[in-house]
């Protein structure tokens, strides 16, 4: 028999039943291994191997969702997630996402769609606003933000349209021949060197600058290393500073890094992936001193602003540069709007033309939090991990690595870094907790990464318990 198309009626019945799945998980959550336990193929092997031939009924698809899919997630949103970077996702988050999903809209220009434009630059507007960005980011300035799918793609939008303000526009046309030069640290996210390959420099025209003993770029190594290139006849063009790194969470100076910039006619992109959500409180900008002087920044909301993967805010301080790096118009798409040069076409500021509506679920979030609200969450998280840091300050059996400047505690077992490795596996194998780890000046460190929408104190002092436990025990 065949399956017809559901019904909006009988979506409704199983639209409910699967919002009730979801809001089973998140009431359960906590009784699942934060970090799954199954042997790799396992999952793929629980389930057929070919399709089916007949359609089959929901109600055996959401038993299969418990039976076979939830052993093997990692459970992202569960409280004990400390591991990486949080990617914490809301209610209001997921409404947003579904409404984008029911609409089913493509907002690759302004005619397919006007409100997915027009919203999404309200939104961004918004955001740039509520973290006090320079002005000539804005839409109603010379620049303005646009919502990528992650901070990589951000990362090589922002190479490329660097690329064509050092070539003038001639390496669009005639390829990528000029001696250009970038520079990041030794900190920064791989997904710029993945960003400097793909947009034709050659990750041997990639400078890795040394940090300091806070991980931070090292202004006057990067100085040097632009005056020794440019002597060897290259041309610097983009410089990534990060505020906040994946590794340690060290923050460059965005001011010194980009007063070099300003004289060396070089791009500055600054990368605050996990980190500029923090920029919603007054009291943490003081990271992003300076930031007047980039020429592009982007965060993750995806990261650490309760909204679902995927959704990374890029803004450029002059968007004619973006634009006239990355439009191309065929037939097909042409219209009186774009022609008029009254609306954004979204398509034109970065590498894909189709694009979800993914201002839906920003809106949702920032109307049903308020910038108060998203505040007081950040805040909690920021305190929780300072007093996470202070527990650990305060113990024999511990060291504190790094002061956190934020939500991410850099920490040791005293021992070398094989018992230190134990201590993590054992806790993550017993799924009570996940955290990772880095390694910084050589050695391993044991990451505690806090920004779970549902963390709270217990969540953080029974963890804190089990390391205390678990190294002891392995000891
Ligand atoms: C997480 C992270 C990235 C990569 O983010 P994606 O959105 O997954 O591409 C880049 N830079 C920093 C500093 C990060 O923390």
């Amino acid at each position: 028999m065949i399956n017809y198309h559901l019904t909006p009626d009988q979506f409704r019945e199983q639209g409910k039943k699967l919002i009730d799945w979801i809001a089973d998980y998140y009431e359960n959550i906590e009784q699942f291994p934060v970090l799954a336990q199954v042997k790799p193929g396992e999952i793929k092997a629980s389930l057929p191997d070919s399709p089916p031939q007949k359609g089959e009924s929901f109600d055996t698809v959401l038993r299969d969702l418990d039976e076979k899919i939830v052993r093997g997630i990692t459970h992202w949103q569960s409280p004990n997630f400390f591991a990486y970077f949080p990617s914490n996702t809301s209610f209001p988050s997921i409404m947003g996402d579904l409404v984008s999903s029911g609409l089913g809209v493509q907002g690759m220009i302004w005619a397919t769609s006007p409100a997915a434009t027009e919203l999404e630059t309200l939104v961004v507007d918004w955001l740039a606003e509520m973290m006090d960005l320079p002005e000539k980011f804005r839409s109603s300035s010379t620049g303005g933000g646009v919502i990528q799918d992650t901070a990589s793609t951000s990362a090589l939008t922002a190479v490329i349209a660097a690329r064509e303000r050092a070539t003038h526009l001639e390496s669009n046309k005639k390829g990528v021949r000029q001696n250009l030069v970038a520079y990041v640290s030794s900190q920064t996210h791989s997904s710029l060197e993945k960003a400097i390959k793909m947009a034709g420099i050659g990750s041997e025209n990639l400078r890795v600058i040394e940090v300091d003993d806070r991980f931070a770029m090292q202004p006057e190594v990067l100085k040097k290393q632009i005056m020794n290139d440019k002597s060897n006849g290259l041309i610097p063009f983009f410089v990534c500073a990060t505020m906040g790194t994946t590794s340690s969470n060290a923050m460059d100076s965005i001011r010194e890094i980009g007063e070099i910039c300003r004289i060396e006619n070089c791009w500055l992109h600054v990368d605050a992936a996990m980190s500029g959500t923090a920029m919603l409180c007054p009291e943490y900008r003081h990271f992003m001193d300076g930031v007047e002087l980039a020429d592009s920044f982007s965060f993750n909301p995806h990261k650490w602003m309760f909204t679902n993967f995927d959704c990374d805010v890029f803004w450029v301080a002059d968007r004619k540069e973006l634009i006239d790096t990355f439009s191309i118009l065929p037939e097909y798409l042409r219209n009186k709007a774009t022609e008029s040069g009254e609306v954004f076409d979204y398509r034109d500021w970065h590498v894909q033309l189709g694009r979800r509506f993914r201002a839906l679920k920003l809106w949702f979030v920032i109307r049903h939090y308020g910038v108060e609200g998203l505040q007081f969450h950040i805040r909690k998280h920021v305190q929780l991990a300072q007093q996470f840091a202070g527990w650990i300050e305060e113990s024999e059996a511990f060291d504190l690595v790094l002061k956190p400047p934020l939500n991410l505690v850099c920490f040791r077992c005293k021992g070398d870094d094989d018992f230190n490795m134990k201590v993590m596996n054992s806790i993550n194998e017993s799924g009570k907790a996940f955290f990772t780890h880095t390694k910084l000046n050589g050695q391993i460190v044991l990451r505690m990464s806090i920004g779970q929408t549902h963390t709270e104190e217990r969540h953080v002092k029974q963890t804190w318990e089990l390391i205390q436990q678990t190294a002891d025990e392995l000891a």
